[in-house]
């Protein structure tokens, strides 16, 4: 084997972000430029399901399992149902997203190091990447989306975790023009949010899931019993379904800092990155813009830095939003319901992407139950002039991705 892999640009971690950026080299004709993706796993396959919106006509649009230009918020109380247009809730499955990574890594001639990296080293002018089992990679920047834990504890460390069933009915039972896409008549935790999900690509077949905001994980048992009764909330007769795969997930909601710039040519992407967005869990479109960023960029010759994946401003937002569920001084189907019923769909959705003016956020602020926030606002403030003036305090370690009979990501 190899002992030493010269390249100009290395990716550790060949997940998600990884996959994207590599789709978007090719995409933006890069080329002559020597890249390495460092992974112990080569990622392959149905591993996860991607639910994000955008406009119609990306280069993701041939890769999309489904997409719908209505989806439906349901509280106890109401259903609301919500016109996206000009956007779209889009579906992508992992599957063809590694595929076109696969094709674009083939294309650029890049190297594949399958094998854990166990540290980099960067001297400002050089990156040195070691592996346990494989050869040392030296790069001349390195893109990480190795799972890390934040830099610091957060305030508010809650968890998005889920377990979804792709269902097969053996006859037209879904509506494939609609997706329930918060569906709060699911039994509430006692501290937390939780909701059904019912994303149909056709009228037999549809991925429902069931998904939780909260501080704690539940059991395997306890995900089934709590799918078991959406299905049943949703009337569907389990006689006359099959479930077909399992889908787990668990994603950080968190305002502890993720450090998206550890040295000066290592640049941190994805979830490690600080891609997913705290109060809501969505990671896609910032890592897909971020990845577009990082292509243009390397297109031009100039160094491969995103732009950070939200606005600081955004970051301040979610922190006083998950310091309000988790006080209960907001209840969480109220606070979405509220952001839905009272501005236009587009405008939540983009803000939701961090794409919206200052102005549009503050429209999107006032439809929130204001003095609750303006309550948890203060907290905040508090809080962040205590650490200001506290030395730093280490960080609980981010929760792995676990999969069925998969053992959580090394
Ligand atoms: C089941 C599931 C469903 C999700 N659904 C959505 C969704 O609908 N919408 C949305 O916006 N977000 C969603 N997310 C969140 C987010 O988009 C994904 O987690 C996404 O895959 C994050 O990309 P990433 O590159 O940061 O991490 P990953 O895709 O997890 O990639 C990290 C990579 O690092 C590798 N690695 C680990 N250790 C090492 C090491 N020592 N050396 C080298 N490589 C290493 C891993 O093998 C892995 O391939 C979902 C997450 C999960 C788990």
């Amino acid at each position: 084997m190899q002992s030493r892999v010269d390249v100009d640009l290395a990716l550790v971690g060949g997940g998600g972000a990884a996959s994207l950026v590599l789709a978007a080299l090719d995409r933006h004709g890069v080329r002559d430029l020597r890249v390495a993706v460092v992974d112990p796993v080569h990622r392959r396959g149905q591993d996860r399901t991607w639910a994000f919106w955008d406009r119609p006509g990306s280069d993701l649009d041939p890769l999309l399992s489904a997409s719908w230009r209505q989806v439906e918020i349901t509280t106890p109380a109401a259903r609301r149902v919500l016109d996206l247009a000009p956007l779209r809730y889009a579906m992508l499955r992992s599957g063809p997203v590694y595929a076109r990574a696969a094709e674009a890594e083939r294309r650029l001639g890049a190297t594949r190091v399958v094998a854990a990296v166990q540290d980099t080293h960067d001297d400002g002018d050089r990156v040195l990447v070691r592996t346990g089992s494989g050869p040392t990679v030296r790069a001349g920047w390195v893109l990480d989306s190795r799972p890390r834990p934040p830099a610091r504890a957060g305030r508010t460390s809650w968890l998005q975790h889920f377990r979804g069933w792709w269902l097969a009915a053996d006859r037209p039972t879904f509506d494939p023009a609609r997706a329930a896409l918060m569906d709060f008549r699911t039994p509430q935790p006692a501290r937390g949010v939780s909701f059904g999900y019912l994303l149909p690509v056709s009228d037999r077949y549809a991925l429902v899931e069931y998904t939780e905001f909260s501080p704690a994980l539940l059991t395997g048992a306890g995900y089934d019993a709590a799918l078991a009764g959406y299905r049943d909330l949703l009337r569907l007769d389990p006689s006359r379904l099959t479930v077909r795969e399992v889908e787990n997930g668990v994603i950080p909601m968190t305002d502890a800092p993720f450090v998206a710039r550890p040295s000066p040519r290592v640049v941190r992407l994805g979830t490690a990155g600080g891609a997913t967005r705290p109060s809501t869990g969505f990671t896609f479109s910032a890592m897909y813009r971020q990845a577009d960023q990082v292509a243009r960029a390397l297109a031009a010759g100039r160094p491969p830095v995103p732009e950070p994946a939200y606005p600081r401003r955004h970051g301040w937002l979610d922190a006083v939003a998950l310091r309000a569920l988790d006080r209960g001084s907001v209840g969480g189907p109220d606070f979405f319901d509220r952001l839905f019923a009272r501005n236009p769909a587009e405008r939540v959705l983009r803000f939701l992407d961090g794409t919206t003016t200052p102005g549009e956020e503050l429209a999107v602020m006032r439809s929130t139950p204001l003095l609750a926030m303006v309550a948890a606002t203060a907290g905040d403030a508090a809080h962040r002039v205590r650490d200001r003036l506290r030395p730093a305090r280490s960080a609980p370690p981010v929760p792995a991705v676990v999969r069925d009979g998969a053992p959580p990501h090394p």
